[in-house]
């Protein structure tokens, strides 16, 4: 149970993060959201607090640091403490290295890496206060395997699980634990946009033989916020139907 545990989800209006969100809430986490989408959010926070009631929503663009601080200054407000930070916001701009323009490359990092540094940073200090903490990103199978096309993300990605283990080292004797949980292929808005050819290839590269859904990556994160994963850290749970086994 994460009962009254204060939980920020990133990128939380739709997709993966609306649905790790709801998972943190159904096992009695107050939630925060951020996110970019100024209406999907309000609908987010809506279903949350059915489950939630005492949540609350931010609309946020994580890749501002004004943004990003005035949103952890007002959870801070609310709620006296930031227990549990999950670094979900994420885009894509693919292009072969060859052809990536510069804006792509630094748009990913700012939105995927930069952001995922200023939040760890600004909970930190209240999560050593407290003595207590749950840092999660959310990476990707692809910082492990590379892929065509993403260098910009993939870079990203692999830049993740080497901050959190620097992290995980720096406040582990405050009782802070820093992991990461890396999907595969999983069914969102994000992969929509594949072409049924690039779907078809992937999908014959899961031993499991099907698409990932939010669900299955919302339960690994649940798993790391609870009391049951207090003994790990510095680690990445795969939950990617056997399509990489690290
Ligand atoms: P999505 O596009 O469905 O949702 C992304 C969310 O991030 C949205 O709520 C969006 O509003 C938010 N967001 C984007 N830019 C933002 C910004 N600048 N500020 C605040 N919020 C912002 O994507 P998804 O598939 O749910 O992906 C969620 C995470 O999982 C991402 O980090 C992604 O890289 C990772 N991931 C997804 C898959 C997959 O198969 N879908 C696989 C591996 C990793």
């Amino acid at each position: 149970m994460l009962k009254d545990r204060v939980a920020i989800v990133t990128g939380s209006s739709s997709g993966i993060g609306r649905v790790i969100a709801r998972e943190l809430a159904r096992r009695g986490a107050r939630l925060v959201l951020l996110s970019n989408e100024s209406i999907r959010i309000l609908e987010a926070l809506e279903e949350i607090r059915h489950l939630s009631p005492d949540s609350e929503a931010y609309e946020a663009d994580v890749s501002s640091r004004p943004c990003v601080t005035e949103a952890v200054n007002l959870t801070l407000e609310r709620f006296g403490r930031v227990d549990i930070l999950v670094n979900n916001a994420g885009i894509t701009r693919d292009n072969l290295v060859m052809r990536m323009k510069e804006e792509e490359w630094q748009r990913v990092m700012e939105v995927n890496l930069h952001s995922v540094f200023r939040l760890t940073q600004m909970v930190l200090r209240p999560m050593m206060k407290a003595r207590y903490g749950r840092i999660i990103h959310i990476t990707s199978v692809v910082g492990h395997t590379g892929n065509a096309g993403q260098g910009n993300y993939v870079a990203a990605k692999a830049g993740l699980e080497g901050f959190a283990k620097s992290v995980a080292l720096e406040v582990a004797s405050r009782n802070i634990t820093v992991n990461c949980v890396a999907p595969g292929f999983i069914r969102t808005a994000m992969t929509d946009k594949l072409n049924s050819k690039a779907r078809e290839a992937i999908l014959a590269r899961i031993p499991l033989g099907v698409a990932g859904e939010p669900e299955d990556v919302a339960h690994a994160v649940a798993f790391l916020a609870s009391a049951e994963a207090r003994y790990i850290t510095g680690e990445t749970i795969h939950v990617n139907g056997g399509m990489y086994m690290g």
